[in-house]
């Protein structure tokens, strides 16, 4: 039985509250906070019964968020709202000893460029406090690396080879919307890509290096290789990998979008006076775009996550891919909401419930593939990502056309 706080009520964070909310025995309460109070209530309204307390904070204060959790005492704090705030909310987790956990990692606004070393700097700390912090644990990364130290666990003596192979073949029906936050989601995929190979990061031109590759009952579909933020721990926590790169699709008319939009300037980051005063056109194009949230309904289509593996067991060569494919319109059913929130929210929750229970443990600063992956696979299973995993057959990734 635990007390619960959620930042954010967004896309994600409905999808972590509806799916807390059915599990009362492992959430006894639960507040939903965030910047704007009637997102909050009117997420709170749909789930009904008194299930949610809700409450307004602006998590770039840390006195704020400080105040916040000493007046409501939860155990853990569920960060989903956007990455710039990982730090302040780590930091008020930190001055009132309770555990944290989020889905993406941090950056800068004013630089487009996320790495873990600003959060990872908060082990000794957390350490010494006697809390725990859980990185990344959505679904890219989260599951992601969940698979890969299931792989490496009961798969493989070492792996050498991982391809993250992610797919969106979801049609929302409108001319061009983000599926996560449009700013952050941006800033991702303008950014130069990045992959592991040999001891050393290869940087490419942004979406520079794309190929076809075929996605469980989906087909083929143009892939991309962009840098992702797991690539980065997953190096780290499995150093016999020879090389980890990170695949997305996007579509030919998403592309052409994203090229008109970055060469008028409106992918920009860099502030622009407009009326005698700043504005940062990716904010204002952020503004002015579908909220994610809003995109569930009449969304069709499958998202295909997985991981493909090459290595060596028992002196011979194997391949192993694991993946989930989850329906847009199935998640709308459930909980309101798309497949891309909807893939983030529940394995938010369950991190958290394997937090609570006491089946991950630790002090300090932690990625999911620190943990065994064990409990976390079967309640993927249960809780609306079914995975499956095909063994020594030939990998998509691979297929020459
Ligand atoms: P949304 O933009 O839909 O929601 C973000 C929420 O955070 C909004 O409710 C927003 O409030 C709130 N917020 C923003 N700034 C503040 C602040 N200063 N104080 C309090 N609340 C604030 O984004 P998503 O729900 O799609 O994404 C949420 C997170 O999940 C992001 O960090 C994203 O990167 C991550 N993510 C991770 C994925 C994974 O697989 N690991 C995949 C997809 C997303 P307001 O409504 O007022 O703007």
């Amino acid at each position: 039985m635990s007390k619960i706080l959620i930042i954010g009520a967004g896309g994600v964070g409905n999808v972590v509250a509806r799916k807390c909310a059915m599990f009362p025995e492992v959430f006894s309460d639960i507040m939903l906070a965030s910047r704007t109070l009637e997102k909050c209530d009117q997420i709170a309204k749909a789930i009904g019964g008194d299930r949610i307390k809700t409450a307004k904070v602006d998590a770039d204060n840390v006195p704020e968020l400080v105040t916040l959790i000493k007046d409501y005492q939860p155990e853990l704090v569920i960060n989903v709202a956007l990455p710039y705030q990982d730090l302040t909310i780590m930091e008020a987790c930190l001055q009132t000893k309770t555990h944290y956990l989020d889905t993406a990692n941090y950056e800068p606004k004013d630089v487009a460029k996320f790495e873990y070393k600003w959060q990872w700097a908060y082990h000794d700390k957390f350490k010494d406090a006697g809390i725990m912090a859980l990185l990344g644990c959505g679904f890219d990364p989260g599951v992601t690396g969940v698979f890969t130290a299931y792989a490496n666990k009961h798969y493989f003596d070492e792996m050498h080879y991982l391809d993250i192979v992610d797919c969106n073949a979801g049609d929302h029906g409108k001319s061009f919307a983000t599926n996560f936050n449009p700013e952050i989601n941006i800033r991702e995929i303008t950014q130069k890509g990045r992959y592991w190979e040999n001891g050393q990061w290869v940087e490419t031109a942004p979406l520079e290096i794309h190929k076809k590759i075929e996605y469980p009952d989906i087909g083929e579909r143009e892939s991309y290789i962009l840098y992702h933020e797991e690539l980065e721990s997953l190096v780290k926590n499995f150093p016999t990998l020879k090389r980890a790169r990170f695949w997305m699709t996007f579509g030919e008319k998403y592309i052409n979008f994203l090229k008109v939009l970055q060469e008028v300037g409106m992918t920009s980051i860099k502030p622009v006076v407009y009326e005698g005063r700043e504005i940062v056109p990716l904010q204002f194009l952020k503004a002015v775009l579908p909220e994610p949230s809003s995109l569930g309904e009449g969304y069709k289509g499958q998202t295909s996550i997985g991981c493909q593996i090459k290595g060596i067991k028992d002196g011979k060569q194997r391949t192993y891919y694991v993946w989930n494919n989850c329906d847009h319109a199935a998640c709308y059913r459930e909980v309101k909401a798309q497949a891309i929130s909807y893939t983030t929210g529940v394995p938010a929750m369950i991190g958290a419930m394997l937090m609570l229970t006491g089946k991950w443990q630790g002090k300090g600063v932690f990625n999911v593939e620190e943990f065994d992956p064990d409990p976390f696979m079967e309640k993927l299973n249960k809780y609306g990502l079914p995975w499956h995993e095909q063994v020594d057959k030939p990998l998509p990734v691979e297929a020459d056309k």
